[in-house]
């Protein structure tokens, strides 16, 4: 029956290919991968000689129709990538989405994820968790990206370069808050493997002055929001109040904000207060 697997293989360690991946690569007609030449080496160490034929991100549309070509011939296709999980910040999404669009059975065949094993293993919350891929390179761009999740309660995941973890560090505690707890689990299952736990901005001191935590690969987690509900809207109504106070005499700065955020005029009013009274505020004043 035409298949379409997709398969996970290793992120460094060879032997957490599993034998069931190990049998459907050796018998699929052919197997979808981003760099023959990679799999070819990787795939001979395990006896597997199957055709391969290049699939990555700036030929998914034309190789999918031909891969769909053969699938509904009634041929089996293994989809696999570099490392780790297809489609997981890795080509595939094109190829799967059209095999089911036109009834063609798609399997997975699980295995490591850098994501979910780094997660497994850091000790932040994992009840709930959002990957977000690659942050972006650019620093107002990456600025604005970590905007999106300062009320996201659950784990971020993200994958980052050793080059740029510093620069995404500085940014996220810079919008996050440097004392959010954070978590970077390099080299995964391979020999140099470390986990370096602690807040943004300890972690960012932690790994620009030790060259060589900016090697390899490496996945960045940081603990979500934890405040509830009533926290999290006080803290947006004091910082309504904090941008209009800025700019307006308190009392009225206090009436938009309660309007705009649908908190208590006297509560607000009160908060600015105390905070122009604090010697050490210079933000309501
Ligand atoms: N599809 C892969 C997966 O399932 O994890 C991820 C592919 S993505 C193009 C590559 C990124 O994953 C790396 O830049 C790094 O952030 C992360 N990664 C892959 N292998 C890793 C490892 N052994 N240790 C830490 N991070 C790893």
């Amino acid at each position: 029956m035409a298949t379409l697997y997709v398969v996970a293989t290793p992120i460094g360690n060879r032997e957490d290919l599993s034998s069931r991946a190990q049998q459907v690569l050796s018998e699929v007609s052919l197997i979808a991968c981003e760099d023959t030449r990679h799999s070819r080496h990787f795939l001979s160490s395990f006896g597997v000689d199957t055709e391969l034929v290049s699939y990555h991100e700036h030929n998914e549309d034309q190789v999918s129709a031909r891969l769909l070509t053969r699938l509904s011939a009634g041929e089996t296709v293994a989809l696999i990538s570099d490392a780790g999980t297809p489609l997981i910040s890795d080509p595939g999404f094109v190829l799967i989405r059209a095999a089911r669009a036109q009834g063609i059975r798609v399997e997975p065949i699980p295995g490591p994820c850098a994501a979910i094993c780094a997660l497994s293993a850091a000790g932040l919350p994992s009840d709930r968790f959002l990957f977000v891929g690659f942050p972006p390179r650019s620093r107002s761009q990456r600025v604005t990206w970590s905007q999106g999740f300062v009320n996201e309660p659950g784990t971020l995941i993200c994958y980052e370069s050793g080059r740029r973890v510093v620069g995404t560090l500085d940014d996220l505690a810079e919008v996050l808050g440097a004392e959010r707890r954070a978590v970077i689990a390099r080299e995964l299952t391979k020999r140099f493997e470390t986990f370096l736990v602690g807040t943004l901005s300890d972690l960012s001191v932690q790994v620009a002055t030790s060259p060589e935590q900016q090697l390899g690969e490496l996945v960045l987690l940081i603990e979500g929001d934890r405040r509830n509900d009533d926290e999290r809207e006080q803290a947006e109504q004091l910082r309504v109040l904090e941008l209009l106070a800025a700019e307006l005499p308190l009392k009225q700065a206090a009436a938009l904000a309660a309007a705009i955020t649908g908190g208590a005029r006297n509560r607000l009013y009160k908060a600015a207060l105390a905070a122009r009274d604090r010697p050490d505020d210079s933000s309501i004043g």
